[in-house]
């Protein structure tokens, strides 16, 4: 076990390196309703080098190795469950370059969001990048390793759409490039060469991600959020269908909650409309209410209830606190845009057998091709029974996703289980020939994506 250790340490330095008891401990939880799994080892490594000496290692060692982001996808997904090397990628989180008038940026994989949020404020305030609802420590590459959703996933689709290269070390060491940056010639495209992105999805399965080139936008002076009620379900499908074919917002998202109870039974539409002036607010407005929304209006079937308002967005973590005691956990899914009302009332239901108040929300994948439906679960960490209710709820749910026709997002291995269970078998084995080509020790965070 020393052994192990000594290398550790020998490659990022004592301090980087751990094994004692304390500091496994820290690294052993997840947010969301998973046990505690120990690590053997905590490594936390500077730069790809060192990261590649470490894969090196384990991989001649058959020691498992676990890439560590945030810690924030809540499904157990960066937990070590067979032991090994849990790797903590948060010191690699340099900002590399940031080509302003190509809009991108080369970052390591271990940047924050919350960090490169910050820097683009500060030095690049007309630039974005499209930034998920998760805490601000989650990172880059964590989000992407699991095809994340951020603001701009309305106009621009999932974040792992927003890549022009990435630099990846495989599980046996080598470190490969993809995209424009294979070939030298900077880091502006990942296309048009023949596709062999494997990871993304993948959850760390099938190596590590040091390097990504991500897509920036144009960051409007004002943005503001309004807010569109309707009382029957069945018509988000139609107010989003007309909201996306004049293509005004900048984030769509639709959610039902049972708290605060006089707004349950109602659904909500926010709505995020950004500009430099606001006369191109004024105008986007325009075309979304008076020429859109004017007919739900008129029929008394919908309304606006708050426009520019202060009001905060929507969020998840927010539910956390029906159960008190702190603890929720989602099902993610992606879903037809229709079945907005289906999963809505098959939520509540589940919901309400598990005592939990119910929260939904779907946001706005791309021109609504899909979206992301969550159906979130709160829990009180100190009271066994209401975890309990919550890790059944998820497996009923994750059932519920495959009954409806969607696909689990970001499952936990529950989850990724009965989706491929139900996978063309034909897609199934080569994504078990994939792994085995890639990972022939099956080092990388095994327990998850097992196909192998
Ligand atoms: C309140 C709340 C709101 C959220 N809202 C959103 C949202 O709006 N949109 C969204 O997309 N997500 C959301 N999430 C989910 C999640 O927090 C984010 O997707 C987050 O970006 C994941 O990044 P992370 O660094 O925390 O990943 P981790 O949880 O650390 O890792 C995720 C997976 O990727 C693997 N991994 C980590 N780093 C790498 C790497 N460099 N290379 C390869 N594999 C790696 C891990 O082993 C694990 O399997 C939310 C979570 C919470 C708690």
């Amino acid at each position: 076990m020393n052994s192990v250790y000594n290398a550790l340490a020998d490659i990022v330095g004592e301090d980087y390196a751990s094994a004692q008891i304390e500091e496994l401990v820290t690294y052993s939880k997840d947010l969301g309703t998973s046990e505690p799994r120990l690590p053997d080892y905590v490594v936390v490594p500077r730069n790809t080098e060192e990261l590649q000496q470490i894969i090196i290692f384990a991989n001649k060692e058959k020691v498992p190795v676990v890439p560590l982001g945030g810690g924030m996808s809540l499904a157990g997904i960066a937990q070590p469950l067979r032991g090994g090397i849990l790797i903590d990628m948060k010191r690699m989180d340099q900002i590399i370059e940031v080509n302003e008038k190509s809009r991108y940026t080369v970052v390591e994989a271990g940047t924050s969001q919350g960090k490169l949020s910050a820097y683009l404020k500060k030095h690049h305030p007309d630039l974005m990048h499209s930034m998920p609802d998760a805490p601000p420590a989650a990172t880059v590459g964590g989000n992407i390793a699991i095809h994340g959703q951020g603001d701009l996933a309305h106009p621009h689709g999932f974040n792992s759409d927003m890549i022009n290269g990435l630099e990846v070390i495989l599980p046996t060491g080598e470190i490969c490039k993809f995209g424009s940056c294979s070939v030298g010639s900077g880091w502006f495209t990942q296309h048009p060469l023949p596709d062999m992105s494997f990871f993304m999805g993948w959850g760390g399965a099938t190596g590590i991600i040091t390097k990504v080139s991500l897509r920036l936008f144009p960051c409007k002076k004002i943005r503001e959020m309004d807010l569109f009620l309707v009382e029957d379900a069945e018509l988000i499908p139609d107010v989003l269908y007309d909201l996306t074919h004049v293509g005004m917002a900048e984030d769509l998202a639709a959610f039902s909650g049972a708290i605060p109870p006089f707004s349950n039974k109602l659904h909500h539409i926010s709505i995020f409309v950004s500009g430099d002036s606001e006369d191109e607010i004024e105008f986007k407005r325009r075309l979304m209410y008076d020429e859109k929304l004017a007919k739900y209006i008129e029929n008394g079937t919908g309304g606006i209830v708050a426009t520019a308002q202060d009001i905060e967005r929507p969020k998840t973590s927010k539910s956390a606190d029906w159960k008190k005691g702190g603890g929720f956990e989602y099902v993610g899914s992606i879903m037809p845009v229709t079945a907005y009302a289906e999963c809505y009332r098959r939520g509540v239901e589940i919901s309400e057998r598990h005592d939990i108040p119910y929260t939904v929300v779907g946001r706005v994948i791309g021109s609504s091709h899909a979206m992301m439906f969550a159906w979130s679960y709160a829990f009180n960490r100190a009271d066994p029974e209401t975890v309990r209710h919550a890790k059944e709820a998820l497996h009923e749910t994750d059932d519920l996703v495959l009954g409806l026709g969607g696909t689990i997002w970001k499952p936990a291995v529950y989850g990724q289980q009965i989706v491929m269970d139900q996978m063309e078998p034909n897609t199934l084995q080569l994504m078990k020939n994939l792994k085995n080509m890639l990972d022939p020790n099956g080092i990388m965070n095994p327990g998850n994506w097992e196909v192998a």
